[in-house]
């Protein structure tokens, strides 16, 4: 929560609009593109949600089947808890790609202003609720919207969901095009039916060098300062604790949960 949702979610937009999107739109004459200026709001938002949201189940079902565009995604995959922090769990270059390609055409194809915060908006809200650890059964509708019962699987670990509902806010995509995923009821309530099947670092900035380079927890223990700051966060989660007189989290226990995950039917082969 406090990496992830709060400080790269802040620092990230200011990078993303004053850097990225504002001297795109100042040093570039986009006035013969920019046709959806004469749209009303609404159709606006519309346009944006639909165009954005096929390009987004396009690229983030490419990551599942890139080598280093995964290396970008699967810190999103990598918490054993799921539920609406979850959806801003993002590698840093995963935001600044996707939220660009978001943001940059509503202003410099002459959107409304407004449509930025509007979308920016149902984004949170569609990111808190399709990934809240709570029952939801949308009926017909499931055609339609994404929903908790669709991408809880995506964040299952197991590899029959590996390439499944890759859909962020219609789910309509994995049903056109052959991805869904949907076996009636949730994947489960222990920890190792989440995440990755692989060790991954719980660390913000260990989790970004570990998608550049590989390495084994394990092996740096034996340098100082690696011990050091690999203690740095459970300590300071121990010292909150006993604060709030809690149990002491164990730091082996905390980083190294081990992953098993039970035998389930093998879904055919989608692609
Ligand atoms: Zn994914
Ligand atoms: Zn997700």
């Amino acid at each position: 929560m406090v990496w992830y949702t709060l400080i790269q979610s802040y620092v990230l937009k200011i990078v993303i609009f004053d850097y990225i999107i504002m001297p795109l739109q100042k040093n570039f004459d986009w006035s013969d593109i920019q046709f959806v200026k004469h749209w009303s709001v609404p159709v606006q938002v519309l346009f944006f949600l639909v165009m954005h949201d096929l390009y987004i189940y396009l690229f983030h079902r490419f990551q599942h089947s890139n080598k280093i565009f995964w290396r970008i995604h699967e810190a999103h995959h990598s918490g054993k808890e799921v539920d609406f922090l979850a959806g801003s769990r993002s590698h840093v270059l995963e935001i600044i790609i996707n939220q660009t390609i978001e943001f940059a055409p509503i202003i410099i194809l002459g959107a409304d202003p407004v449509v930025v915060p509007i979308k920016a908006m149902l984004d949170a809200m569609f990111g808190m609720f399709i990934h809240a650890n709570i029952k939801v059964r949308l009926g017909k509708l499931k055609y339609l919207f994404n929903s908790p019962e669709l991408h809880l699987w995506h964040h299952a670990n197991y590899r029959e969901v590996f390439h499944a509902n890759f859909s962020t806010k219609f789910a309509t995509w994995d049903y056109l095009f052959g991805t869904v995923y949907d076996p009636g009821h949730s994947p489960g309530d222990q920890p190792e039916n989440w995440g990755l099947y692989y060790d991954y670092p719980k660390d913000y900035f260990l989790q970004h060098v570990f998608s550049v380079k590989r390495f084994n927890e394990q092996n740096l223990l034996k340098y100082k300062w690696f011990k050091w700051y690999y203690n740095l966060r459970p300590g300071i989660i121990n010292s909150i604790k006993g604060f709030w007189k809690r149990k002491p989290v164990n730091a082996e226990h905390h980083f190294h949960i081990k992953t098993k995950a039970p035998q389930l039917p093998v879904l055919e082969e989608n692609e």
